[in-house]
């Protein structure tokens, strides 16, 4: 607990190197849940002080893509909040200030080897069978050889001083967890030119932003022993220490980490193929973490209250693309119509099956409701409603020989003589004369008489439900398509 207010303090700290990844927002979906959970803080910090890897483009879509989620964060871009800046990047003064009392310390020192030397050393190691890792050359240097190294025109990294012995703590998923310094060599706090590293930023970051609470990825678990070694350097009392939590890997589904390769892994992707915001949570909250029954869909709202750390399993969740695109047709039913109209017109803009007209979005809203059933994901709408919208309609070339032939053709006539005269242009009406005379009379299987009557009027063979499409798209263009059919 912070000690002050007596609340948890849990952070969220990508390295923006690209698109977050389901892995990433996973993360931030916990830390929120636990923050919300306990009524604590949930702070967000973008880790970019690797800025050949880190670009401001993906700093802000990683800021877009927490707010698309939901996931209001209490303190940290934007919203700023107590223990600002939130980018690593605006704080390096800090860290070199940090830097410089380790090396009055003698917790640190400056190492003049330079990447080919440390290269052979390595080879010497593993030919000897040595654990890989520092040796520790630069350990002991007298100020003169300091002063030599310089005048050669070596540049110096900064190296934490690792002292024998082990680091223990308590892993609120694992338990308690030692590592043996014998494999946790001296490490670079702050590179030749300057910049800190990964471990010396996060460590002094999480201390002065008073975080309680570390729930981060199992990729992250071997790092912790370096980052206890820079609280013990900045003096700071164990039971200030944040306590930490490593949550399990997401695996693909062939059971290696999830990935490029096994899985579509950037949020952003799921975010144009049209899946919602509440299902990627939905989904992603039960990856690793239960509430104790077999629950598949949850809402924020109870992720919030029934969410700990406890019940975080220890082993690898498996991603399962299916039960996330199931998850999202159920979200997608469960919309308000109007809910539905707002996240589907931006998917049908950008396809450009409308521009955005008040006349054209009345018809959308029309055509929603016979839709909602039928789709898992909203960049669907614009091929499953394109019929309605365009200008100079042609049947696709696929379907053309589907209804050439001379039995299509003599549906389609029979068709156009029943539907011409129709009084009342409802989809019960439309379906009662079409039954009637192609079904009953003719004595067509209704695969084949309607399949051509809706080839002809929406271009192809899979469209929403026909009748009701047909009553959408109105009288005269439906006679005007049959028509055109029958002239193919
Ligand atoms: N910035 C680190 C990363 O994106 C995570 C930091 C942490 O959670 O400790 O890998």
């Amino acid at each position: 607990m912070d000690e002050v207010t007596n609340k948890v303090r849990v952070r969220f700290a990508p390295s923006p190197t690209g698109d977050l990844h389901v892995g990433n927002i996973r993360t931030a979906l916990f830390d929120w849940a636990y923050a919300r959970h306990t009524g604590g803080s949930f702070i967000f910090r973008i880790e970019d002080t690797d800025t050949t890897r880190v670009t401001d483009e993906y700093i802000a879509a990683a800021i877009d893509t927490l707010r698309w989620l939901g996931l209001q964060w209490d303190e940290g871009p934007e919203v700023g909040g107590s223990y600002g800046p939130y980018l690593q990047s605006q704080r390096l003064d800090i860290y070199s200030d940090w830097a410089q009392k380790f090396l009055d310390q003698k917790d640190a020192y400056y190492c003049f080897c330079t990447s080919e030397e440390l290269e052979t050393r390595r080879e010497a190691q593993k030919a000897s069978n040595v654990a890989p890792g520092y040796d520790g050359q630069c350990r002991n240097l007298s100020a003169d050889q300091i002063v030599a190294f310089r005048a050669e025109g070596r540049t110096a990294v900064i190296r934490m001083r690792m002292p024998d012995g082990h680091t223990t703590f308590v892993d609120q998923i694992r338990g308690e967890i030692s590592f043996d310094h014998k494999y946790v060599p001296d490490f670079v706090l702050v590179r030749g030119d300057g910049s800190p590293l990964y471990t010396l930023a996060v460590a002094v970051d999480d201390i002065m932003m008073k975080v309680t609470h570390v729930l981060r990825g199992e990729d992250l678990l071997s790092s912790t022993p370096r980052q206890i070694r820079v609280y013990q350097a900045m003096d700071v009392a164990i039971e200030n220490y944040p306590i930490f939590a490593h949550l399990p890997f997401v695996m693909g589904q062939d059971n290696a980490k999830l990935s490029k390769r096994n899985g579509e892994v950037s949020i952003a992707w799921y975010r144009e193929a049209g899946y919602l915001p509440e299902a990627i949570c939905n989904y992603l909250a039960l990856l690793g973490w239960s509430p104790g029954d077999d629950v598949e869909n949850i809402s924020m709202q109870q992720l919030t209250e029934l969410f700990t750390v406890e019940r975080v399993n220890s082993s690898p969740a498996r991603f399962d693309m299916k039960k996330l695109e199931a998850i999202n047709g159920d979200k997608i039913r469960a919309l308000t119509l109007d809910d539905f109209l707002d996240r589907a017109l931006p998917f049908l803009i950008r396809a450009e099956v409308i521009e955005g007209t008040a006349a054209e979005i009345q018809l959308v809203q029309a055509a929603l409701p016979i839709i909602q059933e039928r789709i898992t994901r909203l960049n669907e709408v614009p091929a499953m409603l394109k019929f309605l919208f365009v200008k100079d309609f042609v049947v696709e070339q696929d379907s053309v020989a589907k209804i050439s032939d001379a039995s299509s053709k003599q549906v389609l006539t029979r068709a156009l003589d029943e539907l011409a005269p129709l009084q009342e242009w409802s989809n019960t009406s439309i379906e009662a004369v079409l039954r009637s005379a192609l079904i009953e009379e003719l004595g067509l299987k209704p695969r084949i008489a309607f399949g051509a009557v809706r080839i002809s009027v929406t271009g192809g063979p899979i469209s929403p439900p026909l009748f009701e499409s047909m009553e959408l798209l109105g009288k005269s263009v439906c006679l005007a398509r049959i028509s055109q059919a029958i002239a193919l």
